[in-house]
């Protein structure tokens, strides 16, 4: 039994230590971090050459199964997967995380791209805590607000032009992310809806703060594909080791 998890976050870590060593387990991380956290098991790094290259790496490799462990923004590598283990026929599960729920007490406007996260920072303050990652920062590029940005490596560029890099990995503690928001002076917080307690703070932090948060929400996992929430759910997908047509 050889399981492929396709990796790059805290859940496919968990995952990968669950499923090792009762079966053959291949994480696989795009190479974005320059010193990832490294799961249990083989690990393989880098693209597969899009979904053709990676239906050809499940036959060479005889895999029996794929685990979609990606962040939820991950679009691109979710959609080859799926193509890819059509192609293969090999059973394909997504594991995704609960996305963020707005309680009593929160100003939350919920877009769909960077872009429009960056329309809607009209009217909302000159001080932006943006929280996105370090790809796709273009589209604040032309804003005139003044941006904290973290970012886990630093971020590419195009850049907001006025802007402090704050380089940080999660997980972050309310009182951290209190005292961000207190010495920083921030008026709006930006974020994905990542999900997940690691980087959950913040939002409690905004909501005690007062502050609006600009929300940008997921895009669908690819139609078909069954989502397991947590990493237990997904061990016990994979040692049932469902059949192609079944998955
Ligand atoms: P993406 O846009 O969906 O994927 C772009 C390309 O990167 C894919 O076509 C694939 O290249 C390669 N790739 C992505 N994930 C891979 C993986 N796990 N193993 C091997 N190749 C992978 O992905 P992204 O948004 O750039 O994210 C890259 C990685 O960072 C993901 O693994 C994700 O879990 C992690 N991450 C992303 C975010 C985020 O906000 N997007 C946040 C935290 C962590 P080929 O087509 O050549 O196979």
């Amino acid at each position: 039994m050889h399981v492929l998890i396709l990796g790059g976050t805290t859940e496919a870590r968990v995952l990968a230590g669950l499923l090792d060593p009762s079966v053959r387990v291949t994480s696989s991380l795009a190479g974005r971090v320059a010193a990832p956290r490294l799961p249990a098991g083989e690990v393989r790094i880098g693209g597969f050459g899009g979904p053709a290259g990676l239906a050809a790496w499940l036959r060479e490799h005889a895999v029996d199964a794929v685990i979609d462990a990606t962040h939820p923004f991950a679009e691109r590598i979710s959609f080859n997967a799926a193509e890819a283990a059509a192609t293969a026929h090999v059973p394909l599960l997504a594991l995704r995380r609960p996305g963020w729920v707005p309680v009593d007490g929160d100003d939350w406007r919920s877009v769909t791209s960077l872009a429009e996260a960056a329309r809607a920072l009209d009217g909302l303050g000159e001080r932006v805590f943006l929280t996105t990652g370090r790809m796709g920062l273009a589209a604040f590029a032309d804003r005139p607000e003044w941006f904290l940005v973290r970012s886990v490596d630093a971020p590419d560029a195009p850049m907001p032009a006025r802007a402090e890099v704050l380089l940080d990995r999660g997980p972050f503690t309310l009182d951290g992310e209190r005292a961000l928001i207190r010495k920083h002076r921030v008026d709006v917080l930006v974020t994905k809806d990542s999900g997940g307690a690691a980087t959950a703070p913040k939002l409690r932090a905004a909501r005690e703060a007062g502050l609006p948060v600009v929300v940008v929400r997921r895009p669908p996992v690819p139609e078909g594909v069954p989502v397991a929430t947590t990493p237990e759910e997904a061990a016990a997908w994979a040692l049932r080791a469902p059949a192609p047509d079944t998955a």
